[in-house]
């Protein structure tokens, strides 16, 4: 339960190394603890290809929505935030698309947008893209409306991907 007025932060979790859903769900007991940082609704754990790098372990996906007290957080610091977490667990940059342990992209914060930043960029500019994102994202928020006005289902008609079981497959 929270008791101070939130907006909605959706954040997209992703694992290949060690126990995988056991990584998810450190992370997001991480990020609880922050005061004005409440996970709320978590998707299904997802398995899925790898894209860009094939020659890795597939991954584990789950997007969870957040309320978050908005006279706490602002999104470059909520970003920071996600860092100092993917830090704690070890993440071994590098390797673009490559192995890690964690990995937590800030998808929305609320209605907010933010372009021409190197360092964050929101929505995030890649999950209209990815169905490791929309998949899950529409699970929990099937009325879900970007700030452009695509619909998420507009959006998931946009792309090939396949669902088989918990599994996900994309290109
Ligand atoms: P990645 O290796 O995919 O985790 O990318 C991390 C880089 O993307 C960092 O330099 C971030 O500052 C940058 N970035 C920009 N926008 C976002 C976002 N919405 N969520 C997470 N990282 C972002």
């Amino acid at each position: 339960m929270t008791d101070f007025p939130t907006i909605k932060v959706f954040v997209s979790l992703g694992s290949n190394i060690g126990d995988t859903e056991d990584n998810l769900n450190q992370a997001v007991a991480r990020l609880e603890k922050y005061e004005g940082i409440d996970p709320q609704v978590w998707s299904e754990t997802y398995q899925t290809e790898p894209q860009g790098l094939k020659e890795q372990e597939w991954f584990a996906n789950q997007v969870v929505m957040f309320a978050v007290d908005p006279e706490l957080w602002a999104p470059h610091g909520f970003l920071s935030t996600l860092q100092a977490v993917e830090g704690q667990m070890d993440r071994v940059r590098g390797v673009k698309n490559g192995p890690r342990t964690i990995d937590l992209d800030l998808i929305l914060f609320g209605d907010e947008v933010l372009e021409g930043d190197d360092y964050l960029t929101v929505p995030h500019p890649r999950a209209k893209d990815r169905a490791f994102v929309l998949h899950p994202l529409a699970e929990i928020e099937p009325d879900l409306v970007f700030p452009d006005g695509t619909s998420i289902s507009d959006a998931l008609k946009e792309i090939n991907y396949r669902v088989e079981g918990d599994k996900i497959y994309q290109d």
